[in-house]
């Protein structure tokens, strides 16, 4: 973190009036990596597959979220100290409290205590009262005891417009807005099934108390995409792109069995051996692992965790969410769904509106199913980060920490460097940036210090590419390229140099 601080990749929110926990800034290195990174998104799961995008509102009135049972049921349980008033989310102090007698204890009463964990998210307050109780928990800050678990909503709320009353929310999930969306971008587009309909956005929880950095903000960004196929055929049209592709899964036996070791399936087993409920979520924990590994998360660092039956929700088919070992241990950062038709037919009953289509080889209306992959992108964004930092090494001489970004990632796609300000140098260095940056090539340009310096400043960022103009320059039009994983360099000509830089990045080249 203190890294990423330093060198531009975030800023901590609103920092000159105190930080408010849960809230972080994108600097100027990190927000360019960001948009990469969603745009990396939409071409593995938008482009290529023909889903389509859209952009809905954040502010959602009260009656959508009643509807898709958020304002009910989308919360924390939350209990108060009777003597010091600070307050807890009572699921965490319940399993911290387990936690340690585990460690303590051994044999049937582990086992137990176990069970109790795994119960744990889908507990109500007042089996949590019991539970505090039980355990004999108290308050972690006085000592004090605890009252009664009440129910915190993590929505932010507002009011639209002057009348009281009017309640609105800040949206908790970007997907409710593409399933209100869904008859009109269905029928802008044929009318048919399957369809895919994604989009990019800020979501809003008011976490009670937000820790881990980008782990767990209240303000945070959301990649979704709602898959809509008519149940009868529950089939992906590219899925023989990924039937061999490999994904390791921690099933539900292994979990009920306390291990942590993860079964490597292809996709194909998958769906033969009924561990999905349908090819489409086998077609999307399959690309989800080849996403993660095109963005340099190395294939054994993550695992999809089967959601044991008290974490999935009752109108689920299914969920599994893809973990990834952090420094903060085992991360959620994608679950993929199969929500079948619940919002749809939530909000059909909510609204009156028919959300229903007509299907025409059936002669028949049915209400879409739907497999929903849910990406967390400042969680992407931190794993990122841990799995391309490097103490040292590749370049020769090499002794700073540097990142080792996929090319199509890196803030900055090339750097380039005038050798000195003088004779011309420095206008040629600026008019090659401009003319590579007309080529869709974001450029960063730097003119001072020594050139060993600006290379170590752009290997601190993940600049895959520098380009040094010196006097040579001039006069044959040819330049240095300095690759960032083994620091070489090779003299190129300046025609042609944006097409090269575009194929290395195309080819992930990151050495000589
Ligand atoms: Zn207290």
């Amino acid at each position: 973190m203190e890294i990423a601080l330093k060198r531009g990749f975030l800023i901590p929110s609103n920092e000159a009036y105190g930080q408010v926990a849960g809230f972080y800034d994108y600097g100027s290195v990190g927000a360019p990596m960001k948009r990469k990174i969603e745009n990396a998104w939409r071409m593995f799961f938008l482009w290529r597959d023909g889903a389509f995008e859209v952009e809905t509102v954040t502010i959602l009135p009260e009656a959508v979220l009643k509807a898709s049972g958020h304002v009910g049921h989308f919360g924390d349980p939350l209990v108060e100290c009777s003597k010091c008033k600070r307050k807890f989310r009572a699921d965490t102090l319940v399993a911290d409290e387990i936690g340690r007698k585990m460690k303590e204890g051994a044999g049937e009463h582990v086992k137990r205590l176990k069970e109790h964990l795994t119960r744990l998210p889908g507990m109500k307050p007042e089996e949590m009262t019991v539970k505090l109780k039980e355990l004999g928990v108290k308050c972690p800050e006085c000592d004090g005891a605890f009252a009664e678990v009440g129910w915190f909503n993590l929505m932010f709320r507002t009011n639209i417009g002057p009348i009281e009353g009017n309640t609105g929310y800040t949206r908790p999930e970007t997907a409710q807005g593409i399933f209100l969306a869904f008859p009109r971008v269905f029928r802008a587009h044929g009318s048919r099934l399957p369809m895919g309909i994604a989009q990019i956005g800020k979501s809003f929880r008011n976490e009670i108390s937000p820790r881990q950095g980008l782990l767990r903000l209240r303000e945070f960004t959301q990649m979704e995409l709602e898959y809509f196929f008519n149940p009868s055929k529950a089939a992906h049209p590219n899925f023989k792109d990924v039937e061999q592709q490999k994904v390791r899964v921690l099933t539900r036996e292994s979990q009920l069995a306390g291990k942590e070791e993860a079964i490597e399936f292809t996709a194909k087993e998958l769906v033969e051996k009924k561990i999905v409920p349908n090819e489409i979520m086998a077609y999307y924990l399959a690309r989800e692992s080849q996403f993660y590994e095109s963005l340099g998360v190395p294939y054994p660092d993550f695992r999809f965790r089967h959601m044991l039956p008290d974490e999935t929700p009752h109108y689920s088919g299914g969920n599994f969410d893809l973990e990834v070992s952090t420094s903060f241990g085992w991360i959620e950062t994608i679950g993929t769904a199969y929500r079948q038709d619940y919002d749809l037919s939530s909000h059909s009953k909510a609204s009156g509106q028919d959300f229903s289509v007509f299907i025409e080889e059936e002669k028949k209306k049915i209400l879409p199913h739907v497999v929903e992959p849910s990406f967390g992108v400042d969680r992407l964004f931190w794993v990122v980060l841990e799995k391309s930092y490097r103490e040292n090494g590749g370049a020769e001489g090499r002794d700073w920490s540097w990142f080792d970004f996929s090319p199509h990632i890196a803030p900055f796609s090339c750097a380039v460097f005038p050798l000195m300000k003088k004779d011309g140098m420095a206008e040629k260095a600026q008019e090659i940036s401009d003319s590579l940056r007309e080529e869709g090539l974001n450029v960063l340009l730097d003119a001072s210090g020594s050139i060993g310096k600006r290379y170590a400043r752009q290997d601190e960022i993940g600049t895959p590419y520098c380009i040094t103009v010196d006097y040579d320059t001039l006069k044959d039009g040819t330049v240095t390229i300095r690759f960032r994983n083994d620091g070489k360099q090779a003299r190129v000509k300046l025609d042609g140099l944006g097409s090269m830089i575009r194929g290395y990045i195309k080819a992930r080249k990151v050495t000589a």
